[in-house]
């Protein structure tokens, strides 16, 4: 098995340093990936500042795409060379909530993604023969991570991989949230609060499902123009979201809301900017203690509220429709990554990132 360059955690709030380690063995049911894109997300800022725990040292990263380079004994519907998009929610296809479609609920999924391991709690990386811990179930921040297979979805070949990995968190979020969650309707007006990845991803979902209008929601010029790049009809700022939705609606407000800025603002506005029996899909997150407040009037009106962490993701169909979407025209993901940088720059980009500076930099291996 291989050895692999990774940016190795080993205490939060400090840089990942670049280390070697070592890759493997495989279980039966793993397979190998050679990572050649791995994009930088707010929830591994998340792990790296210790808002969301994760045992060290970890190897972060979860928005990744490569190539397969092995397979263990017992895969059978993937092979060396098979360009692949990895999903962070493997699930057991066997509990209660995987029984009914809700594999981001999977009892396995959840009681072992905060070790760190696989659903065997076997190590997979080793660091002088100390085990590493897997953000996610993936650690896409190296030349190499290992996956169960069912978290390693082939995309045609012509899909470039830096795109490909977008596809694995932000824009399956985003779109999904609008194509799986939202009931959205041919014609209907969405708003969508908060133009980072997912937020273009969602803008970009509700003009897949036939938005008639579709307004775009964010404090910065720069993001609001991206997002009339990727699809919105309208853009504004937080401020005149209200008055713009309802100027748009007869009064009424948007039939559907989707939030994507993880503020207590942007939920509040999310409920304020909806219509009366209108749907809210909430994406974004505070820290799990925090309290939101809200009007009590605000969610009266039969309004319906989800919150989502994945867009309602079937990721063994949705990735190749996704990647085909892009290949066709009709997802645009080119304008979403702002640089593409090497693994040695990726503390750099994480403080790109929480200045709000880039909406994705890819890490490219070679
Ligand atoms: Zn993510
Ligand atoms: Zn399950």
């Amino acid at each position: 098995m291989p050895k692999a360059q990774a940016a190795v955690l080993r205490q939060t709030s400090t840089p990942m340093s670049i280390e070697t380690i070592d890759v493997g063995p495989l279980a039966p049911g793993d397979v190998l990936v050679r990572v050649r894109a791995a994009s930088l997300c707010h929830t591994d800022l998340e792990a790296i500042e210790g808002a969301l725990a994760v045992p060290l040292p970890a190897v972060l990263g979860h928005e990744a795409a490569g190539e397969i380079v092995e397979t263990g004994s017992a895969v059978e519907t993937l092979g060396v060379g098979d360009r692949v998009v990895l999903s962070w929610n493997p699930h057991c296809g066997a509990c209660f909530y995987c029984d009914r479609a809700q594999p981001i609920l999977c009892r396995q999924y959840l009681a072992n993604g905060p070790k760190g391991f696989h659903f065997d709690s076997k190590p997979r990386l080793t660091c002088e023969a100390l085990p590493v811990h897997q953000l996610m179930y993936l650690g896409g921040f190296a030349e190499y991570c290992i996956v169960s297979a069912q978290a390693a979805i082939r995309v045609p070949d012509a899909m470039p991989f830096d795109r490909a990995a977008l596809i694995g968190c932000g824009v399956m979020t985003g779109v999904g949230a609008a194509t799986r969650v939202a009931d959205l309707r041919w014609g209907d007006t969405a708003l969508v609060i908060g133009c980072g990845a997912v937020g273009l991803s969602a803008v970009q979902g509700c003009r897949l499902a036939g938005a008639g209008t579709i307004i775009a929601v964010d404090p910065n010029p720069a993001r609001r123009q991206l997002a009339q790049a990727v699809g919105a009809t309208h853009a504004c700022t937080p401020d005149e979201a209200i008055d713009l939705a309802r100027s748009l609606t007869g009064g009424r407000g948007a039939d559907t809301i989707i939030e994507a800025a993880g503020r207590p603002e942007a939920f509040r506005l999310s409920v304020e900017a909806v219509r009366p029996g209108g749907q809210v899909v909430w994406l974004g997150k505070v820290a799990v203690n925090d309290e939101v407040g809200f009007r009590w009037g605000s969610l009266m009106q039969e309004k319906r509220i989800t919150r989502s962490s994945y867009g309602g993701a079937n990721p063994a169909t949705d990735f190749p429709m996704l990647a085909r979407a892009y290949l066709d025209g009709k997802l645009k993901l080119d304008e979403m990554i702002s640089t593409r940088i090497s693994l040695a720059e990726v503390n750099e980009g994480f403080a790109a990132l929480k200045r709000g500076e880039t909406v994705r930099s890819v890490v490219m291996f070679g």
